[in-house]
């Protein structure tokens, strides 16, 4: 068996091995029980930061999404580099007590914790269609809130794009019937 055939993802085995091959297991982060799942070495090796960029790209093109939206903070790394390769434009999701003007707010549970998240309330044009992003889907709870929040905004959120996926927490169910592209799943 190959490297390849060991790793899975919706842009195929390939660019999932490229993510794996860039991805650092932290045991116990921020706490006892939690592996971490560091993409430092992804974001800093230009080569494959550059094609996992071009994977998301070409898996959702640029007539499905017309605006990105990143979620604080290794989300707005990713949402950054789809969003300059595709012309679009990028909003940030903060959390709590970061955005200067009035927001909407949504709190939520994450693997290893609480959170609150917030994105400005004229952040999106009425109908506009979101690219929402994030480096790792785990429970799906801050994706959910992303989701609210964009809908809420009044944007409508088109898909989720997540380098990586810990497909044992269930967190794509729990976006459907909205799609979750992973570039690797574990
Ligand atoms: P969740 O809301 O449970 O889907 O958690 C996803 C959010 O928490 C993302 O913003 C991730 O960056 C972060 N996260 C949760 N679990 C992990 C993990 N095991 N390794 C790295 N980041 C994680």
């Amino acid at each position: 068996m190959t490297q390849t055939d060991e790793v899975r993802g919706d842009s195929g085995p390939e660019v999932a091995a490229l993510v794996a091959s860039r991805v650092l297991d932290v045991p116990d982060f921020p706490k006892p029980g939690i592996v971490f799942k560091d993409l430092m070495p992804l974001f800093a090796d230009g080569t494959v930061f550059r094609q996992v960029i071009d994977g998301i790209v070409a898996h959702h093109g640029t007539g499905s999404f017309d605006v990105v939206a990143g979620v604080e903070a290794r989300g707005f790394v990713v949402a950054a580099a789809i969003a300059y390769a595709t012309g679009k434009g990028v909003v940030p999701v903060r959390k709590a007590g970061k955005l200067p003007r009035k927001t909407y707010s949504a709190s939520y549970a994450l693997e290893y914790g609480e959170a609150t998240l917030e994105v400005h309330e004229d952040a999106f044009v009425a109908g506009e269609r979101v690219l929402v992003v994030d480096d790792v889907l785990a429970t799906g709870g801050t994706a959910g809130a992303a989701l609210d929040l964009v809908e809420r905004a009044g944007g409508t959120v088109s898909g989720f794009t997540v380098l990586m996926e810990l497909g044992f927490l269930d967190g794509r169910k729990r976006l459907a019937p909205r799609t979750v592209h992973a570039l690797l799943t574990v």
